[in-house]
């Protein structure tokens, strides 16, 4: 009998392409979303639950429903900016919704959790090579929110047995090679997606948040990974969380670093268009540099990102944008 997954924020980016490879690896993924910021067209793969996060009895209801062997936590905000502006969206949006979400799992017997956190709990630490064990310390809200459900993960394991895999991701980036789903949010705030607007004219112009950081060309590097390659790490931290090997955390990225500028001469090189740029001021909020030196999930979960090149994700990303879908 296929066992259910209860996914927050199925609807979304990440989410969806969790529930395509949940359901290739032979899981039932339940979607459960707002639709906030999901869509509906990009729930293809298994039923849907519509409910918020902070709603206990709608949640209480779903675990009944499905009785799921494991949660795997992507609904969440996500954007940097904004958490600058909003820090109370990010608490109550993020750590209250993520609490509801434990408490609710834990009193439905259901104690294998996966969680989508981010590499921005670790902050700017001066062009250090992040791993695992890298002292966190977050310079925005976002990651200050982040951080803040870590440790209500790690306290609810303590007192209740919840048994959590926590993926630090980096910058996600590219589309399903099958071309089924992709990337969009509204509002679009992501480095490639919007550039791909500026590069078929969606948009004017992209610009570049600030040339004046501490790197080599002035302008902010990232760790770039492939979604596909992203979400098979998650099929394996469930297996993992399922053979009982308990809690852990891991980073995934490709360990390789991009400036924005070099992300944007990668890109006119793929495309073979020309990206139309306009210097800006830097965002507030964003390190200098993250990018990941850890070998962790291919060493313990045996990991092994495919299409984590930076010109295979710009390609992918480049394909859904030009297909209709993308409208969804
Ligand atoms: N960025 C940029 N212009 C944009 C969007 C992003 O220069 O219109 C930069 C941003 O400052 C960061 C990098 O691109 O250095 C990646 O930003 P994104 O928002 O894609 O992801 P984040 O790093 O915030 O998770």
């Amino acid at each position: 009998m296929s066992k259910h997954v209860l996914v927050t924020g199925g609807a979304g980016y990440i989410g969806s392409h969790a529930c395509k490879a949940l359901k290739a690896a032979g899981y039932i993924p339940v979607t459960f979303d707002s639709f906030i910021t999901g869509w509906k067209q990009a729930v293809k793969f298994g039923p849907l639950e519509e409910g918020c996060l902070t709603d206990r009895a709608r949640l209480d209801e779903v675990f009944a429903k499905y009785q799921p062997v494991a949660v795997m936590h992507f609904a969440a905000l996500s954007l940097v900016g904004e958490s600058m502006k909003d820090p109370a969206k990010y608490w109550r949006g993020n750590v209250l919704a993520s609490l509801t979400l434990v408490e609710a799992a834990v009193a439905a017997g259901c104690l294998d959790f996966v969680f989508s956190s981010t590499c921005a709990t670790y902050g700017d630490q001066d062009g250090v090579i992040l791993n695992e064990d890298t002292p966190q310390r977050p310079i925005n809200s976002y990651g200050a929110s982040k951080r803040a459900i870590e440790d209500i993960l790690a306290n609810f394991g303590a007192s209740h047995g919840l048994n959590s895999v926590i993926f630090r991701y980096f910058n996600v980036a590219g589309a399903d090679p099958e071309g089924e789903i992709g990337e969009q949010h509204i509002p679009e705030t992501h480095l490639i997606p919007l550039m791909l607007d500026a590069i078929d004219g969606r948009r004017p112009a992209l610009t570049v948040f600030g040339s004046d950081y501490q790197t080599p060309d002035g302008t902010c590097i990232r760790d770039y990974v492939h979604v596909s390659d992203l979400v098979d790490a998650h099929v394996l931290g469930l297996q993992w969380l399922e053979a009982g090997k308990g809690s852990q955390v891991f980073c995934l990225g490709s360990g390789n670093g991009f400036s924005v500028r070099e992300v944007v001469a990668r890109s006119r090189e793929v495309t073979n268009r020309d990206v139309p740029i306009i210097e800006g001021d830097r965002r507030a909020g964003d390190a200098a540099k993250l990018v990941s030196g850890s070998g962790r999930a291919q060493d313990v979960l045996g990991w092994t990102p495919s299409r984590s090149d930076l010109s295979v994700m710009i390609a992918d990303a480049w394909r859904w944008h030009q297909a209709g879908d993308y409208e969804y």
